[in-house]
């Protein structure tokens, strides 16, 4: 047996149990994989609470993202004793996931462990960390590089997805300016890199003038909201925001005078349905780029059992780095 942390439904309420299953209570699909780690991203603690309906049927096995290695495969495409990524496709949504000893998914969805990565720092990177990924790539396809004048704008930076785009800029030769809510964070900011600290009230909301002066060589929001109308206002000419999340709010009041009379650029990210070349593209670059020591140092260990409380301090944003889940704990 392999222990899974299994929610049920009753009267609209979500409950977490953990449970010990087999092989046989695995649903059906070409690869089957031993867990070895997954981890916390802010969906989780949205789909561990009930929220926005991303689970269709329960009983259900959360976790968006895990590593481990194949035990076995009817895919050419892996053998047993194959270390794999999963994360997107729906798996931990409408697929059980990431929060049990054992999966059983759909060969297409995992990706190989890269070279240089263990799948306990796969999973300190995972999801959030891939998205970090995706918008450093965006932004250079745009033409960001760190030779462009002025800073990279990182919002929600003490977050999963802010902390390894600080840490990633910074490594990559770019200067990181950092919003975050809480001033505690600062040191721990500076420490993956960031050079500027920004308290992020005064960026929170859309501004009165239809344009801010030029400040931000590209910027990379998890907030959305009137963060992410501020954010468009404030971009320098030709820049661009890719925009990641939406902890502040999915609606956001913005105007088109930045796009007319300074040429800025949105581009939206996806981690979900990224194509698989381009996924593995990110996976390599995120392992030669991550200086391992900074990424442990950002990342902490937890059980099954604790996500039912980490599920609830992330959606308070009250978790700090990434949280790496061991399901055999
Ligand atoms: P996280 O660890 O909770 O990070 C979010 C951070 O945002 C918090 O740590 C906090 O940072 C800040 N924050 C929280 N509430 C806020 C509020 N009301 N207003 C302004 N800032 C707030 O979550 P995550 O896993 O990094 O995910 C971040 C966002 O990206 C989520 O919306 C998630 O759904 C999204 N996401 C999208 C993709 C994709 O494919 N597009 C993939 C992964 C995640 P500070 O304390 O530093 O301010």
């Amino acid at each position: 047996t392999f222990p899974a942390l299994v929610l049920t439904e009753e009267e609209g309420k979500v409950r977490p149990s953990i449970r010990h299953l087999t092989d046989a209570d695995l649903p059906a699909g070409d690869l089957t994989v031993r867990i070895e780690h997954s981890t916390l991203n802010y969906k989780d603690g949205m789909i561990l609470n009930g929220l926005g309906r991303l689970v269709k049927s329960y009983p259900h096995i959360p976790g968006v993202d895990f590593a481990g290695t194949v035990e076995a495969s009817d895919s050419p495409a892996f053998r047993p004793g194959d270390a794999v990524i999963v994360s997107g496709w729906r798996v931990g949504e409408l697929y059980w996931g990431g929060y049990a000893g054992k999966a059983r998914i759909r060969a297409e969805w995992a990706v190989p462990l890269p070279p240089g990565l263990t799948t306990r720092r796969a999973m300190a990177i995972g999801t959030a960390g891939l998205t970090a990924m995706l918008a450093v790539m965006a932004l250079e396809e745009h033409g960001l590089g760190p030779d462009t004048d002025g800073e990279v704008l990182v919002t929600g930076a003490a977050g999963g997805v802010g902390s390894i785009a600080v840490l990633l800029l910074a490594k990559l030769g770019y200067r990181v300016a950092a919003a975050t809510g809480r001033a505690s964070q600062h040191d721990y900011l500076r420490g993956l890199g960031a050079t500027t600290l920004i308290d992020r009230a005064e960026i929170a909301t859309a501004p009165e003038r239809p344009l801010l002066s030029e400040r931000w060589a590209g910027a990379i929001d998890s907030v959305g909201g009137g963060t992410l109308a501020h954010i468009l206002a404030s971009l320098r000419s030709r820049a661009a925001v890719a925009a990641c999340g939406n902890v502040a709010g999915v609606a956001f009041p913005g105007n088109v005078l930045p796009f007319l009379l300074r040429g800025i650029s949105l581009l939206g990210i996806d981690s979900v349905s990224c194509p698989t070349p381009r996924r593995i593209r990110a996976w390599t670059r995120l392992a030669e780029t991550l200086p391992l020591d900074r990424l442990d140092a950002l990342t902490t260990e937890a059980r099954l059992t604790d996500l039912p409380d980490l599920a609830a301090a992330i959606l308070k944003g009250e978790v700090r780095g990434r949280v790496v889940i061991d399901p055999h704990r």
